[in-house]
């Protein structure tokens, strides 16, 4: 039995078989021995992955000839070369008879051999060819490790994925039937697929170092998700404490969502407006069975992943259309395409960039694509004839973004008017107040929208430089900072003093304790996972206003962020005990 520490990212506890699931973004992989039965089939597993990759690259060669000439196509004839080397070939083999193990683990344990034989040559045309061979062996294992997720599909049960790392596509197509809980060794508290793991209601935890290659398909282990530990082959006590602690969360659970139909208000009448963030359509029922009262942040980048061809303007209005009736007449923020950082579509090729949080990303890509962005305008305007709908644009850096947008989005509505199609003529729309700049300038931005919502999970990477997808530094990703707390703060004043409603949709708000302080700095809209909806309303629910903003301006003359979270969480523990034990 070993335990381990993480991340925990997604509460609950799960207690099941692993299954690991190679991304094939690393060669690194922990060796999966297969019985001699076995062997033949990995041998043919692997010339497959050989023959698809091989189709694959001759596709690309051809396409890139065709578009900008031979000479560029080069680089793939090489690639195709390495594929046919006949020492590597049976290298692999040999590896996968003699050691007895997984395609998958001998082609990455050959490769990494070549890769050493090459460093060590002299000769620079040599060196760069292991370029070559990292780009051609991470597509091939990427078609080996492709074919597990068939196999993950193919399998009967549920099961506990662990993997190096998950990217949020991959978590999108996670089956919630299928999967009982996720471990990843990186990835941060806030990175989207930490994210993803709360919107499936399943445990989750990232950032457990080199665990993966502590772990073979089918060993047991524990996920608690709500304290970030991991469990390897436990024992029958601790499957026993573990599953008492389990029921004593679900318990919890079903005790606040009796609080649905109540409303987030205060002892003494504040009331606050409490929606959730979702990535897909079909939440909806969550948002709801936790007491939602609308949608506040509508992720719609998933419409583009996983999938080769754009979503249609029709596609993404149904879409939308069906949010907007269900939740009528609460209202739906739907949050522009927000691509780049962690989050990528094959669809749309955005070339790989040295810093791709800073990069060519959300609204900065959008008013360079106006064809992607005024198609989803227009969906968004058409089903706004069907609901409450409002559109909100992310990573606003200064007025210019939002000036341009509202070009794009005036052509939208005069087309549509052209064209005969209903919608809201009125339709608000807000800033995401994400990027420090925006913060800071929020007076001016307020006198061009109709509302922020604080995005706090990139303010705080932006204002910390703290990269948050990186489990490494994951321990100074401070949301509490006091330059953090003061940027919220003058962001919610700069907006009331422009008459404008101030939400916020990142992370921090699921946290109770933060909770409190946002009502207390009078923020009038909060947004988070439908799951962490109950205990925010319990805390709003717990206290006077009044009280809430003497917390507040209290919790602003800290210096450090502990002392900030340590006094806001013994605030909580007055008003409401039973979130705090938990
Ligand atoms: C945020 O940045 O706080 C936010 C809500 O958006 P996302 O997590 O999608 O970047
Ligand atoms: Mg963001």
């Amino acid at each position: 039995m070993k335990e381990y520490q993480g991340i925990g990212v997604s509460p609950g506890v799960a207690i099941g078989k692993v299954f690991v699931l190679h991304s094939g973004e690393s060669f690194n992989l922990p060796k999966r021995v297969v019985g001699p039965e076995q062997i033949s089939n990995e041998i043919a597993r692997f010339e497959e992955a050989l023959t698809r990759t091989r189709t694959e690259i001759l596709g690309i060669r051809r396409k890139l000839s065709d578009q900008i000439g031979r000479e560029s196509s080069d680089i793939f004839t090489a690639h195709l070369l390495i594929l046919e080397d006949r020492t590597l070939i049976e290298d692999v083999i040999e590896v996968i008879k003699n050691e007895r193990v997984g395609a998958e683990y001998a082609f990455a344990a050959v490769i990494q051999r070549y890769f050493q034989a090459f460093s060590q040559i002299n000769d620079e045309y040599l060196k760069e060819r292991i370029s070559d061979i990292r780009d051609v062996g991470k597509r091939l294992l990427g078609n080996l490790c492709g074919e597990e997720k068939k196999r993950l599909e193919e399998f009967q049960g549920k099961v506990i994925i662990a993997s190096h790392d998950l990217s949020p596509s991959d978590t999108a197509s996670l089956d919630k039937n299928k999967v009982l809980a996720f471990v990843t060794e990186i990835g941060g508290p806030t990175s989207h697929t930490a994210i993803l793991g709360r919107s499936l209601e399943i445990p989750a935890i990232v950032g457990i170092d080199k665990i993966v290659n502590e772990l073979q398909d089918d060993d047991t282990i524990i996920v608690d998700g709500t304290h970030g530990v991991v469990v390897i082959n436990p024992d029958q006590h601790t499957i026993d404490k573990f599953n008492s602690q389990g029921d004593r969360f679900v318990q919890l659970t079903n005790e606040l969502d009796k609080l649905r139909e109540l409303p987030a208000e205060t002892l003494d009448g504040k009331r606050i407006i409490l929606s959730a963030n979702i990535e897909f359509h079909h939440e909806i029922p969550s948002v709801f069975s936790h007491g939602g009262e609308g949608v506040g942040l509508y992720r719609t980048e998933y419409f583009y992943m996983n999938r080769t061809t754009l979503p249609t303007e029709q596609e993404q209005y149904e879409a939308y259309r069906k949010v907007a009736e269900t939740m009528h007449p609460h209202q739906v923020i739907i949050r522009t395409l927000d691509l780049g950082g962690d989050k990528f579509a094959s669809s749309l090729e955005i070339p790989h960039e040295m810093n791709p949080s800073l990069g060519w990303r959300a609204i900065r890509f959008c008013l360079m694509r106006k064809d992607i962005f005024k198609t989803q305008l227009r969906a968004i305007l058409r089903a706004s004839a069907h609901g409450n709908l409002k559109i909100m644009y992310p990573m606003i850096a200064s007025v210019y973004e939002i000036r341009a947008a509202r070009e794009v989005l005036n052509e939208a509505k005069t087309e549509l008017e052209r064209e005969g199609f209903p919608f809201n003529k009125d339709i608000r729309v807000g800033a995401m107040v994400e990027i420090p700049s925006a913060a800071l300038a929020s007076d001016v931005l307020a006198k061009e929208v109709d509302f922020f919502s604080l995005g706090t999970n990139d303010l705080i990477q932006y204002v910390l430089a703290i990269d948050r997808m990186n489990e490494k530094i994951a321990y100074i990703y401070e949301p509490t900072h006091p330059a953090i707390i003061r940027l919220i703060d003058m962001t919610i004043r700069n907006g009331h003093g422009h008459n404008i409603w101030v939400g916020s949709c990142g992370e921090m708000s699921s946290d109770p304790a933060i909770a409190l302080f946002l009502v207390g700095l009078g923020i009038d809209e909060i947004s988070a996972s439908p799951v962490a909806l109950p205990k925010i309303k319990k805390a709003i629910r717990s206290v006077r206003y009044a009280d809430a903003c003497e917390i507040a301006q209290r919790a602003l003359a800290f210096h450090t962020g502990k002392e900030v979270y340590d006094f806001l969480k013994e605030k909580l523990k007055g008003v409401c005990q039973e979130l705090v034990d938990e």
